[in-house]
């Protein structure tokens, strides 16, 4: 049994890793509700900030093939597609003249056929047309892919990226940061370890950075609660990180749907546990923790 007193005195003596999990498993949601809401409020009070920003994929070829993925296609498909730089320019622009977008969200398969005068590109385009567009690029995850096909060190690819234009890392490619589960949904990815390191070379180089965690498929509990401790832990270091931003798993048309592992979405309930818990660990050491939506404009995500 779980009541509001625990949690507000677990959080007043700082909520542990055992505490967490228990909660996750113990807690009713509403309960768990109530309490990070309170935190909330202290934390940002009755604000809640918004970001306009359009998503452009540059290339969805990749060669990672991950179960969890319905994005990617294998080069020579009749809808695989690698955009020019021109083209995204031109995409911003639009939806900055028609949406008021500030920020560009840019992310790919692992292409091995692009090399960094492409990226350098795309972000110099970018900034040549909208200056004041901010670009959150490509995850820790496409970073290591890039820089083992180019032979570079990651903390290069990540300087030659911020030359270019780039702001910040679009946090992505974490999943869920423990081996046992990466091992069944992403298996050619590199290991949590590594995009832990890769995001704080990218605060060390001075990009930002948003943190996401993808729930609700074979994860338990104790996954999420490791997962969001490590990110505090590196917030902590840092203090990169803009967001933390937890995505809930689409299984339609994954091989982890297909195969029966996974046999649908998440139930409501569980959303709100997670986005609950993260409160409830992160504190105020992230204040803002984001919760996507996204529409569909002729081909471009505009996300809000
Ligand atoms: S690396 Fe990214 S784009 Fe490629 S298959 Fe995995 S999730 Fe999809």
């Amino acid at each position: 049994m779980c009541t509001i007193d625990d949690l507000r005195n677990a959080v007043i003596n700082g909520i542990t890793k055992s505490d967490a999990e228990e909660f996750m498993r113990e807690c009713d949601f509403k309960v768990l509700a109530r309490a990070a809401n309170e935190l909330t409020r202290k934390i940002t009070g009755d604000t809640a900030t918004v970001v306009n920003n359009v998503v452009i994929n540059y290339s969805n070829i990749c060669v990672a093939q991950c179960p969890i993925c319905a994005f990617y296609r294998p080069k020579g498909h009749p809808e695989a597609y690698v955009r020019t730089p021109e083209e995204i320019a031109k995409g911003v622009l639009e939806a900055k003249a028609r949406f008021g977008v500030t920020e560009l969200h840019i992310n790919g398969g692992f292409n091995p056929d692009l090399g960094i005068e492409y990226f350098e590109e795309v972000f110099r385009s970018v900034k040549r047309v909208a200056p004041d567009v901010v670009i959150k690029g490509p995850t820790a995850a496409e970073v290591d892919f890039y820089a083992r096909v180019w032979r570079m060190s990651t903390k290069e690819v990540l300087e030659r990226f911020k030359d270019a234009g780039l702001d910040a890392l679009s946090g992505g490619g974490a999943e869920i940061l423990n081996e046992e589960v990466r091992r069944v949904i992403t298996p050619y990815k590199f290991n949590a370890e590594t995009w832990l390191r890769i995001q704080e070379e990218a605060h060390k180089v001075g990009l930002m950075s948003n943190a996401t965690m993808l729930y609700g498929h074979i994860e338990k509990p104790s996954h999420i609660v490791e997962h969001v401790f490590a990110i505090k832990e590196v917030q902590e270091k840092t203090h990169g990180i803009l967001m933390f931003i937890p995505i809930k798993f689409v299984p339609w048309n994954t091989r982890l749907f297909k195969e029966g592992i996974v046999k649908g979405p998440a139930p409501a309930e569980y959303d709100i546990k997670v986005v609950a818990i993260s409160r409830l660990i992160l504190g105020d050491s992230i204040r803002r923790i984001a919760l996507t939506g996204f529409r569909l404009v002729r081909g471009w995500h505009q996300h809000y």
